[in-house]
């Protein structure tokens, strides 16, 4: 399967490749979302199409949960309650 068209700019891809090998979540997020076959299911490019990238959290998953370890403080509202 091809990669996510939005792979090379994507935030949480460039944040949190390096890190997936410490991270047995991150790495399965990105197997299965940036780099498989839910990538059309990724929230992060739902709300980025919807209300703009701008209102996409950094450390916000593509299921939409934050990164283990994070939280959904500074979230933007439409990051926290989008009609998706
Ligand atoms: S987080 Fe979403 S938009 Fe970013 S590379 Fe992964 S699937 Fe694509």
């Amino acid at each position: 399967m091809a990669d996510c068209e939005k792979l090379t700019t994507c935030a949480f891809f460039k944040e949190y490749n390096d890190k997936r090998s410490l991270n047995m979540i991150l790495d399965k997020f990105i197997a299965d979302y940036c780099q498989g076959a839910k990538q059309g299911e990724c929230v992060r490019k739902k709300i980025s199409k919807i209300y703009g990238i701008e209102k996409v959290p950094l450390n916000m998953t593509p299921s939409g949960v934050p990164v283990l370890g994070t939280t959904r403080d500074n979230w933007s509202k439409e990051a926290l309650n989008p009609s998706l």
